[in-house]
């Protein structure tokens, strides 16, 4: 079998290009973009430019039947069982707005219990806590062990308690854990629970068969693919999409308004309320198209290799206090320097044009938990190299010999 080309791979960004001297290790907070997704945007509004769903003119069908073979290619991607369970959002953050607001409507009534997890990003917290103090819905949190990977024996207790959702990210953004997600959600449904996946971080990690793993929903962001902003995706079974309330109203999303009330549309337009980021759903599918011409595994053996590298490294340098876990970790390293504050060490990787995220990283909760102010993360993608790992650590072991 022949082994992942790194270089190639990130031949393929033109950012490197154009900025040589960074070095970007963010990539738990965006990803760069390929060529080709660049190209599809400029190609969309150079030369295709249109509105959707709404045109009797050719311009406007050539761009929805564009739209449509977006959402085939992501439906495909996750092998979702129709195209019409995929619906587009702006992001993961849209997506379980859409949800928390949806559901709370139709399955969740007072007294009911909502299952999430001490490592959830805030887009997994705060959308249900908006609607469930209001609705007298309870959040039940699974805590974490010691070593900072969840409490599986808690969550079978959790369980017992009948929570009407599970849901669970895929890989924590702030520690990198990989939960053991096909296990934890069939559990979930063997209790009668509905299942989201927050997908944000995992759709880069393992591409999800939608069929298999037992999630009803399924959410994430393009950009974090190596698509465009201000699109991603809620995945949805058709039984469960059809099961929310549109948390918006307007164009698309109807099939018949007069002044006494409205009809609405069938899936996914019902889901998708006014002009939808046209450009932004074929920047995507060429995203899936571009990453599906590389080898998973092969990606994350190569990353494996990278967090090894930095991992060994770490250890010669003094006063580190790693968070992350060494295994099961999908390329993030988050760790602390002692005594010194995440921001300030940041900011002298920042002088050397090495870029990493300093600060809670979304998910405040957990930090509390911590007993941290915050860490330092660093997030790898394919295009990182070896190279760049060693001069992270150089600056980083410099970066210590200054502040202490
Ligand atoms: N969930 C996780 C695990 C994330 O890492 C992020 C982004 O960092 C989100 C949700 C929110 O994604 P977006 O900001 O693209 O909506």
């Amino acid at each position: 079998m022949s082994v992942f080309d790194a270089a190639a791979f990130r031949q393929q960004f033109p950012f490197f290009r154009e900025q040589p001297t960074w070095i970007y290790l963010d990539n738990a907070a965006t990803t760069h973009k390929p060529q080709v997704v660049i190209d599809s945007l400029v190609k969309f509004y150079q030369h295709d430019n249109s509105n959707v769903h709404r045109g009797t003119h050719q311009l406007s069908q050539q761009a929805t039947s564009q739209f449509e073979e977006a959402r085939r290619t992501v439906q495909q991607f996750i092998n979702a069982a129709e195209p019409a369970e995929i619906v587009f959002t702006s992001g993961t953050t849209a997506a379980f707005n859409q949800l928390a607001f949806g559901l709370m409507h139709t399955i969740l009534q007072a007294g009911d219990r909502i299952l999430i997890s001490a490592l959830e990003h805030h887009a997994n917290i705060v959308p249900w806590q908006l609607h469930c103090q209001q609705h007298g819905v309870i959040i039940d949190v699974i805590p974490l062990t010691v070593d900072r990977q969840l409490d599986q024996a808690a969550y079978q207790t959790l369980l017992e308690r009948k929570p009407k959702i599970v849901s669970l990210t895929q890989v924590s953004n702030a520690l990198g854990n990989v939960l053991p997600l096909a296990q934890m959600l069939s559990d979930a449904k063997a209790a009668g629970a509905m299942t989201i996946v927050d997908g944000a971080q995992g759709i880069a990690w393992q591409r999800p068969d939608v069929q298999k793993l037992p999630a009803d929903f399924y959410c994430f962001s393009a950009h974090k693919l190596y698509g465009p902003t201000g699109i991603g995706v809620l995945y949805g079974k058709r039984a469960f999409l059809e099961r929310l309330i549109p948390l918006h109203g307007g164009g698309e999303m109807i099939e018949h308004v007069s002044f006494s009330g409205s009809r609405f549309n069938s899936l996914p337009a019902r889901l998708e309320a006014g002009t939808p980021h046209i450009a932004g759903a074929q920047g995507l599918a060429q995203a899936i198209k571009f990453i599906s011409g590389f080898d998973a595994q092969q990606i994350n053996s190569y990353k494996g290799l990278l967090l090894k590298a930095f991992h060994n490294g770490l250890q010669h340098i003094p006063g580190i206090q790693l968070l992350s876990s060494r295994h099961d970790n999908a390329g993030i390293v988050t760790l602390n320097i002692q005594g010194e504050h995440p921001a300030d060490v940041a900011a002298l990787l920042n002088e050397q044009h090495i870029a990493v995220r300093a600060g809670s990283h979304c998910a405040m909760p957990l930090f509390e938990q911590l007993a941290a102010p915050g860490a330092l993360r660093f997030a790898f993608a394919p295009y990182n190299q070896l190279t760049e790992v060693e001069q992270c650590l150089a600056a980083l072991a410099q970066a210590v010999e200054i502040l202490t």
